[in-house]
């Protein structure tokens, strides 16, 4: 699974990370040869752009960190990248099937692997999730589609509904459904007739056995070996009967892997499963983060990077905690720890972590001061001068007017912003001038 794409990345990727330095054109020509990477690999052109767009705006805007090369952190930005692309939401390989029995519909071209992956998903529900399945093929034009369910049904021990001659899909999905109730079965799985093309007949027929089934998923199996075909067919299937999720089948061949890279960014759909091989054990939840890692190759650069990340983060806490001690704790210092506090679970959350805060807390908490309010508290300091903001003292009643406005807020929110910087100034302070390093510290870092 994607080799070529794998092989080119890295070797791009490698070049950079073993550069010193590197200037605005090297990112820049590197960046090149990666799209062209993915555009070999037949990943959608649109995708290929933005996906470079990205890279390009985060590389550029990035906090320089002194352990890591500027290559390997490009690395890590391509990684992230790839892991937005490829990820859909929620667990890929969570199914929905409470409320037995839970239909499932499975929809896709002739050839491209549904009945196998029908299979598949059957013996990983019985086997590894413990639920009774029943399978049932609705390929009334070819009985050998409706053997093929059969014989695979014996080989992995779930069971399939009995091929009763003359029935047509609609009538076979009823059947499978009280079969399903009376059975007590779990989940039934509805395979549904394929052909070489969409066609209006194929659509119709897979729109009325979703009448009547009302699946709790409808997976779409596709051929990951077309590339961009696969991606046309799931927008397609996706405007004519709605999926909730593609599996992408054959993507252990030497497939560019294009399809996988394009599918949730052009059809919105999350690919769910990639199927590995033709024996009933080849397929995998598509992961994205192991994924990205697989086309990249780079997992301790990556980590190295994180770690890296993480010590400049620590490096800038230590910084402000200086100044804070010096008593110079000023708007950007405050709009720095609402940031902090957004990311770590909001105010509440914080300052219970702050040695003497605990009460302030529950104050802060009484006042309904939630993340929506710090958000409203950095814009205002947002609209602040560099003057301003480095000293709030300068603020005259016309400016408060004009930020506030500015913030889209009241006046009365700016003085409340201001009276809690003047608190929290204070009280940085006399922390600071007690000795209180340690404290501060720990409360910080
Ligand atoms: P259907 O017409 O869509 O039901 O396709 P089938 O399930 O009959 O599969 C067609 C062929 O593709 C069979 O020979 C399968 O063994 C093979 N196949 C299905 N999935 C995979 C896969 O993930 N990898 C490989 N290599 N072959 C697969």
């Amino acid at each position: 699974m994607f080799e070529n794409l794998s092989e080119r990345l890295s070797g791009v990727l490698d070049r950079l990370t073993r550069q010193g330095s590197l200037s605005e054109d090297d990112v820049k020509t590197a960046l090149r040869e990666v799209r062209v990477a993915l555009l070999e690999a037949d990943v959608s052109l649109p995708v290929a752009r933005s996906f470079i767009k990205r890279v390009e705006k985060e590389a550029t805007g990035q906090a320089v960190t002194k352990s890591v090369t500027p290559g390997q952190q490009v690395v890590k930005i391509v990684h992230d990248a790839l892991i937005d692309t490829l990820r859909g939401e929620g667990d890929p390989g969570a199914l929905k099937i409470d409320n037995p029995p839970a239909p499932i519909l499975m929809v896709g071209l002739q050839g491209s692997g549904k009945t196998t992956t029908t299979a598949k998903l059957a013996k990983r529900l019985t086997h590894r999730d413990g639920k009774r399945v029943l399978m049932a093929s609705l390929d009334t034009n070819r009985p050998a589609a409706m053997e093929q369910l059969a014989i695979l049904g014996r080989q992995i021990g779930v069971d399939t509904l009995p091929i009763v001659k003359g029935e047509d899909p609609v009538q076979i999905a009823r059947r499978a459904k009280t079969q399903a109730s009376l059975g007590g079965y779990d989940v039934y799985m509805l395979d549904t007739a394929g052909r070489l093309h969409i066609d209006a007949e194929l659509i119709a027929q897979a729109a009325a056995v979703r009448d009547v089934a009302n699946p709790r998923e409808t997976l779409l199996v596709v051929d990951g070996l077309t590339g961009q075909d696969a991606v046309n067919v799931a927008t397609e299937f996706d405007d004519k009967i709605g999926v909730t999720g593609v599996v992408l089948t054959r993507m252990d061949g030497d497939g560019r892997g294009g399809a996988a890279l394009s599918m949730r960014a052009i059809t919105g759909k999350p690919i769910r499963f990639v199927g590995l091989g033709e024996k009933m054990d080849a397929i995998e939840t598509f992961e994205a983060e192991r994924i990205a890692g697989r086309i990249l190759g780079m997992g301790d650069i990556v980590s190295l990077v994180e770690k890296a990340q993480e010590t400049l983060e620590a490096e800038q806490a230590e910084r402000m905690m200086r100044r804070m001690q010096k008593g110079q704790f000023n708007m950007n210092d405050l709009r720095g720890q609402l940031e902090q506090m957004q990311k770590m679970g909001g105010m509440e959350g914080l300052m219970g972590m702050m040695p003497g805060m605990g009460k302030m807390a529950k104050q802060v908490q009484e006042a309904g001061f939630d993340d929506k309010v710090i958000a409203r508290q950095i814009a205002l300091i947002q609209s602040m001068t560099k003057k301003e903001r480095a000293n709030p003292a300068l603020l005259q009643a016309s400016r408060k007017k004009r930020i506030a406005a500015g913030a889209g807020q009241e006046v009365s929110d700016l003085n409340k912003l201001l009276k809690m910087h003047r608190q929290m100034a204070d009280m940085m302070k006399k922390l600071g001038k007690k000795g209180g390093r340690n404290m501060l510290k720990q409360a910080l870092g």
